[in-house]
């Protein structure tokens, strides 16, 4: 029924980038034998999945939504998918999104535009906005995303899903193509808060391939969502984060989010987390700094696209640079570059060492702010969908400022989610729930009964 859904839709909606239609069926039908013959199979057995094109999948083409990785085709298998394929769930596809994860609509891919299924003229979100959209048009009930800065929550607020950033370390890297690596946190999404939960649970564990991992057990996400209840609980409203400059109906939609939340009981109170003005700047040198030396790997030697020079000498930096100009887009291109200035000889103190220093701040605000209250609260972002041409793309600086909210939690690597709260304009609004480091099940216990 996905299946068919996905090849009815796709030409609005625009999530894939791959459909496996022979892999999904294949594992469905091994899971129909495995239940008949009365094997205990896992709960998610038989339930379809779709994964964002980042997660490297076996003998399936993985591109990061790049040029350089367009005929990729792995021969090794990340943590996630060999635990998805360990549990029998059918596996729809490879999503869209933003070339290597870098990006906040979807528009920075090199295989085609991803819609907004509430309304086509708007914008998915991003990076994972193939993830969520195939999520909101119904086309898979489970996706699984990366968030760096941000890319499960804002595309699951854009689309009136669930995005769950757990803990850094919780859910292993290995296999995952990296972006940043000391930000990049897999992200289970769905449509409801107990089906990110149930995947959270499935995807969470250490990992030795991952030398990141955390070595913590996996907590019980789903029955913290479903038997919690919001009394006594204290909600902190971050100062920094409460709705300046944001869209007026995204600023009503969590205040009445909030009185919801006080209705069943919870206290609100707001806090101050002054650093976090500063998360935004940090963020934007700490990435890409990481992202240059991360995707120095693609020099059209080892593996991906190859170039040779039209003209001139073959030589390996030949090649590169012929590799790199036609293998790479100009988001990446601009990050690459300003990473690579960030961390040269003269500026990494000025740059990357001060950025480095107020990820330290940030880091102590959060750990102030939750010796106080249970969980942190914002929108998730200061608008809702943009609408494709004028709004998005164009300018990348004020792209950049719509991270506001989500940045912080990747810089202390602690978890958020975003649920969905409301309409506004016709267009989904997210709200974002932070928990300390390693306790994401305090969020769970906060968005299950809110939802
Ligand atoms: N929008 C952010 C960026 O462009 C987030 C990216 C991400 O989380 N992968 O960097």
């Amino acid at each position: 029924a996905h299946l068919d859904r996905i090849h009815s839709t796709e030409d609005e909606f625009g999530s894939f980038i791959t459909v496996t239609d022979d892999l999904a069926l294949e594992t469905a039908k091994t899971v129909d034998a495995r239940r008949s013959t009365g094997e205990d199979v896992h709960a998610l057995a038989g339930v379809p999945v779709a994964l964002k094109d980042l997660v490297v999948t076996e003998g399936v083409a993985t591109t990061a939504g790049s040029t350089m990785l367009e005929n990729w085709v792995p021969p090794y298998e990340s943590t996630v998918h060999n635990k998805i394929k360990a549990a029998g769930l059918p596996v729809l596809g490879k999503t869209n999104l933003d070339e290597f994860a870098m990006g906040s609509t979807t528009e920075h891919s090199a295989f085609g535009t991803t819609r907004n299924p509430w309304n086509l003229e708007h914008v998915p979100g991003g990076s994972s906005g193939g993830a969520a959209a195939a999520l909101a048009g119904f086309q898979a009930p489970l996706s699984v995303g990366t968030d760096t800065g941000g890319s499960v929550r804002q595309p699951a607020a854009f689309t009136g899903t669930v995005g769950v950033k757990p803990t850094y370390g919780s859910i292993s890297r290995f296999g995952i193509i990296a972006m940043a690596s000391s930000l990049d946190q897999v992200g289970p999404m769905g449509r409801s808060v107990a089906d990110a939960a149930v995947l959270h649970e499935l995807l969470a564990g250490h990992d030795p391939f991952d030398s990141t991992s955390l070595p913590d057990p996996v907590a019980g996400y789903v029955s913290a969502a479903q038997t919690s209840d919001l009394k006594g609980k204290k909600l902190g409203v971050i100062k920094q984060l409460r709705g300046e400059g944001h869209q007026d109906g995204v600023r009503d939609a969590f205040s009445a989010a909030l009185d919801v939340a006080a209705a069943a009981g919870a206290e609100i109170v707001e806090v101050d987390c002054p650093s976090i003005s500063y998360a935004l700047d940090a963020y934007y040198l700490i990435m890409p700094s990481e992202v240059s030396s991360n995707l120095a790997r693609y020099d059209g030697m080892r593996y991906g696209l190859r170039i040779e020079p039209e003209t001139g000498p073959v030589t390996a930096e030949t090649v590169m640079a012929a590799t790199r100009a036609a293998g790479f887009g100009d988001e990446v291109k601009r990050r690459i570059i300003l990473g690579t200035y960030a961390l040269s000889a003269g500026y990494y103190d000025a740059y990357y060492g001060s950025a480095q220093k107020i990820r330290t701040l940030v880091q102590n605000d959060f750990a102030k702010a939750f010796a106080s209250c249970d969980v942190l609260v914002s929108p998730t972002a200061p608008t809702t969908a943009l609408k494709f041409g004028a709004e998005a793309a164009s300018d990348p600086m004020a792209l950049y400022l719509g991270d506001v909210a989500t940045i912080p939690a990747n810089l202390a690597g602690i978890p958020g989610m975003s649920l969905p709260a409301g309409l506004a304009d016709g267009l989904p609004v997210g709200f974002q729930i932070l928990a300390p480091a390693r306790e994401d099940v305090k969020m769970y216990e906060v968005a299950g009964p809110l939802e």
